[in-house]
């Protein structure tokens, strides 16, 4: 029924830059014999999983949706990709995204533009977009993204989803193609917040492969949920909630702001304290953000060389080869973080920039935790706005980049957030969704996925 429901909507979406349709068909064939013979079914038996392209899968391509890694077929499964499919999960295809996952809307992709299921002249939000779009248009039960600035959160919040992004280093990022290493993290979609704790323990643990992975114990994050009772008047009593003034500033939309007002009563209501509280440095976030994921997207895409993987141009000398295949090979948008980041990483600039956006990053480090050593968790909205139109930002890049101001300060904090829809705005032909993101202490989801599941 699910690839029934993906060949109907699919071609006004385009969620997907890869379907395996026999995949699915014969994992389901298989399971029906494990049916048959009583075999035991992992706990992901028979649900469709689709994964964002920048994440490395063995049987299916893996362009990060780039040219340079057009036809690519990695060699091996993404750490969090395999543990899907040894619990039974179903790999359907890989998700559209803005190339290796720099942008705000899916547009940056090479290949195609996804279209938001809610109303297709808008975006799905970005860089995970096709993940959140085909979620959200049933097209599989669970999806995984990534999340370097937001990338889980703004998509969830346009297409009306449910997104999570972990603590850094509660999931590995093995087989995840890199970004800006130190806030890359893969993330999960659900339609519901149950659906996405249960992708999430899937995937979550320490992986030798990769050394920020955390030792930490995962707890079942799903278990927590048997002893919630939502029949209770105030199943929240005493959580302390702070709302965060900066996020509901100027350049907000007054629609997105009374939603998340309308949310905040609604914790309240469920026996929440919910004070509102300022992070000064929280402005500052948007450039140390741009500064310090530039500056690593330039060392790190510097592997793209036409030699190692993908797409080679052909040329007669080796520089030519370099310069050609990478200039053929990247779109506009990754060619604009090179620049920048190599800006300012060069000699001249480098403590102008990307030492202080590090001393920045401490000090929004700082002044989150402080805040959540009085708060359980804080609130804020997943964007500043709706889904857009099509088109609408696509060349004004700090317009773009502006969309961000509302996630960024997570991944340079390390910390886990919890986007949730939680109301409309006028729009589109049945109003367009908005997410409330819920932030919480490192390594402490299950916190998140408790009262999220409590909220909807
Ligand atoms: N939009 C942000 C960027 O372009 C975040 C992207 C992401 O989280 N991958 O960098």
């Amino acid at each position: 029924s699910y690839l029934t429901r993906l060949r109907l909507t699919e071609p006004h979406l385009k969620s997907f830059l890869h379907v395996s349709e026999d995949a699915v068909l014969q994992q389901a064939h298989r399971l029906d014999q494990m049916i048959a013979s009583s075999e035991e079914l992992g706990p992901l038996a028979g649900v469709l999983v689709a994964v964002k392209d920048n994440i490395c899968t063995a049987d299916m391509p893996s362009t990060g949706g780039s040219r340079v890694l057009e036809g690519y077929l990695p060699p091996f499964d993404a750490t969090a990709v395999r543990k899907i499919k040894d619990l039974g999960g179903i790999v359907v295809g890989k998700t559209n995204l803005d190339e290796f996952g720099m942008g705000s809307t899916t547009e940056a992709s090479a290949f195609q533009v996804t279209a938001n299921p809610w109303d297709i002249s808008r975006v799905p939000g970005g860089s995970s977009g096709g993940s959140a779009a085909a979620v959200s248009a049933r097209q599989c039960v669970v999806s995984l993204g990534s999340d370097t600035g937001g990338s889980v959160r703004l998509p969830a919040s346009f297409c009306g989803v449910v997104g999570l992004k972990p603590t850094y280093g509660r999931v590995s990022r093995y087989g995840l193609m890199a970004y800006a290493s130190s806030l890359d993290v893969i993330g999960c979609f659900g339609s519901s917040v149950a659906d996405t704790g249960i992708l999430l323990h899937a995937i979550s643990g320490h992986d030798r492969l990769d050394a920020t992975s955390s030792n930490r114990e995962v707890p079942d994050f799903a278990s927590r949920f048997d002893s919630v009772d939502l029949l209770e008047s105030k199943p929240l009593k005493g959580l302390r909630v702070g709302l965060i003034r900066e996020t509901l500033d100027d350049g907000v939309d007054n629609g997105v702001i009374s939603v998340i007002r309308g949310a905040a009563s609604h914790l309240e209501e469920l026996g929440c304290s919910v004070t509102e509280i300022s992070l000064p440095s929280f402005s500052l976030g948007l450039p140390a953000y741009y500064i310090l994921a530039s500056s690593e997207s330039s060392s790190n895409l510097s592997r793209y060389d036409g030699v190692r993987y993908g797409n080679q141009v052909a040329a007669d000398e080796l520089n030519s080869l370099y310069g050609d295949s990478r200039a053929k090979g990247f779109g506009p948008e990754v060619k604009r973080r090179i620049l920048t980041g190599t800006y300012a990483l060069s000699a001249g600039y480098y403590d102008a920039y990307y030492k202080r956006a590090q001393q920045v990053r401490t000090m929004i480090r700082k002044s989150f935790k402080a805040a959540l050593d009085e708060n359980d968790i804080l609130i804020s909205p997943a964007a500043p706005s709706a889904a857009y139109k099509i088109g609408e930002k696509k060349d004004d890049p700090l317009a773009m980049y502006a969309g961000d101001i509302m996630t960024v300060n997570v991944n340079l904090a390390g910390l886990p957030a919890l986007v949730l829809p939680c109301g409309f705005v006028e729009g589109g032909a049945a109003g367009l969704p908005v997410g409330l993101q819920m932030i919480g202490a490192g390594f402490d989801e299950e916190n998140l996925l408790k009262v999220g599941h409590i909220f909807e």
